[in-house]
């Protein structure tokens, strides 16, 4: 145990974020670290429950609850406390290939469900993890660690996301030969291509990128399984594959009046364009859609169209919204239909949220909202937008209802709509090639634990399997995908 009383002596606090004023001029992260005795206080705080939930990695009411990876965090906390950083580092390492990525982009269902927070602010386990990651590789203990054995089976992962990576990772550990196909021109997946760099900087991305391949693992980008390889050449050249190609398909806005106008563009569209010419050339190519001087709706109330309105900022618009259908999230936890340990649904201010109210005055977010319907100029471009107010509720058949509020209509100048309403599956290429079974929601059909599809050879995760998700439950995806792989492969295993 950390200490006895700690989490009556010392306040739940987290690192202040740059100013966003300041943060909205460049795209470089947001977050700051804490010093050293600030984060030993903030382990000080872990009780080290009997029952730490934090660790569980259980879905409760269709969220997750505690870690889905099941990091020891009660172990790294005390070993903070006490200052003990290499010791912390490697019990993180038993169990998250990546917590530089989890460290600072993953949701944290470990603090909804920390014991901490049933009569207070639970631990900062998160702000944490990051700190122990970063300090592991400042001080050089982040090491290539190639096998000393080559069992001489060979294994390709399609997608280079963080369930492919963390798959790779592990096969690659029990001396399997591993070859990873990228698609984009580079490795990362939806860590490069999607999140945006405010959120997670692309060398931190690159750094791992370049320590699995000193360790061994081939990396092919710039290569589609399905065209420029076919699946069935894929399956004879190699002794099992793991599809890891994520869900990235996106979902329509459906028959809405003007929703072919110039102007209204897939939400990925426009993250992964200034991504890559950010990359690129420091946006000096132009090659991406500019939300600069522009009254930009985002349509879609999830993480991806957040996402769009920080970038919307860091582009200079004029004005930025992002409509929801959902309604405004209470202040508190719901005790009744949200009880600890569940992942709170509460109203909270992500960073783009934060700056677009200091810079506007205002959340930029309109909840209950539906779209009715675009009007364009005389040249095809979209100018307006036409909302209604919606009340939803499920009728006594359990159906989900929408009624639209009379009298509430409005419109909204609109000169770029950004679509973010979320994905509908993984691409069918691979699927059809292989003629692989799938679920009712178009996903690859594997179990859970055992990530086996309906083909010989043929397994599955992340994403891909499960529907678009966290990086979290990627690289648990990753990780056990690996081990059945390899039980395939050997027999048995030793892998986690
Ligand atoms: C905009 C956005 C923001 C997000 N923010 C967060 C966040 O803050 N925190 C969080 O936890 N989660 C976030 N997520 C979700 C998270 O990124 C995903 O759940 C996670 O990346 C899934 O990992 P994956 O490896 O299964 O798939 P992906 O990361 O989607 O990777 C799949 C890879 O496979 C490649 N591929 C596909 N088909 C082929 C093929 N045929 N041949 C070769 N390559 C192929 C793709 O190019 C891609 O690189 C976000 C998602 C989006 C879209
Ligand atoms: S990976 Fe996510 S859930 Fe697990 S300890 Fe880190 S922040 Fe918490």
């Amino acid at each position: 145990m950390s200490t006895p009383t700690g989490f009556m002596e010392y306040q739940r606090e987290l690192p202040s974020d740059r100013d966003p004023l300041e943060r909205i001029k460049d795209w470089n992260e947001f977050h700051r670290m804490f010093s050293e005795e600030q984060l030993r206080t903030q382990g000080a705080r872990c009780m080290d429950c009997g029952t730490p939930y934090c660790h569980t990695g259980m879905e409760l009411s269709g969220g997750a609850s505690g870690c889905p990876v099941n990091n020891l965090i009660p172990e790294w906390n005390n070993l903070i406390y006490r200052g003990l950083w290499r010791e912390a580092y490697e019990r993180l390492a038993k169990t998250n290939n990546f917590p530089e990525f989890t460290g600072r982009v993953c949701p944290a269902p470990c603090e909804g469900s920390c014991t901490v927070g049933l009569i207070g602010d639970p631990v900062t386990i998160k702000t944490i993890e990051q700190a122990i990651i970063d300090r592991a590789f400042e001080e050089g203990w982040v090491v290539p660690q190639p096998p000393k054995h080559r069992t001489g089976k060979r294994v390709a992962v399609v997608g280079s996301g963080p369930a492919g990576l963390a798959a790779a990772a592990q096969l690659n550990k029990a001396g399997h030969s591993v070859t990873v196909f990228e698609r984009a021109d580079r490795a990362g997946g939806l860590l490069t291509y999607g999140i945006p760099t405010m959120k997670l900087e692309k060398h931190i991305v690159k750094r791992r990128v370049d320590l699995l391949a000193e360790e061994g693992i081939a990396f092919v980008t710039n290569t589609e399984i399905g065209k420029d390889i076919s699946a069935k050449q894929l399956a004879e050249e190699y002794d099992a594959i793991v599809l890891c190609g994520g869900a990235t398909k996106a979902r329509g806005l459906g028959p809405v009046e003007g929703a072919d106008l110039k102007g209204i563009h897939p939400a990925m569209d426009y993250l992964n364009g200034t991504i890559k010419s950010y990359l690129d050339s420091n946006l000096e190519d132009g090659n991406y859609i500019s939300g600069k001087d522009k009254h930009v709706i985002v349509i879609g109330g999830g993480d991806t169209g957040t996402d769009c309105v920080a970038t919307a900022l860091r582009h200079g618009c004029t004005s930025v919204s992002q409509f929801g259908t959902h309604a405004k999230a209470p202040l508190t936890r719901d005790q009744i239909n949200n009880p600890w340990p569940e992942y709170p649904n509460v109203y909270t201010l992500d960073y783009a949220h934060e700056e677009a109210k200091v810079l506007y005055g205002e959340d930029p977010r309109a909840f209950s909202v539906l779209t009715k319907k675009f009007v364009g100029d005389e040249d095809g471009n979209v100018k307006e937008l036409h909302t209604v107010q919606i009340r939803r509720y499920v009728d006594e058949t359990g159906r989900k209802v929408y009624e639209e509020i009379p009298g509430t209509e409005k419109v909204w100048p609109a000169d770029l709509v950004l679509v973010a309403v979320g994905f509908e599956g993984p691409e069918s290429t691979l699927v059809e090639q292989l003629g692989l079974e799938t679920d009712r929601r178009t996903n690859v059909k594997a179990a859970y634990g055992k990530y086996k599809t309906s083909v010989e050879k043929v397994f599955a995760a992340g994403d891909m399997r499960r529907g678009q998700s966290l990086i979290v439950w990627a690289i648990n995806e990753g990780r056990e995908a690996a081990r059945e792989v390899d039980r395939y492969l050997m027999g048995s295993t030793m892998l986690p």
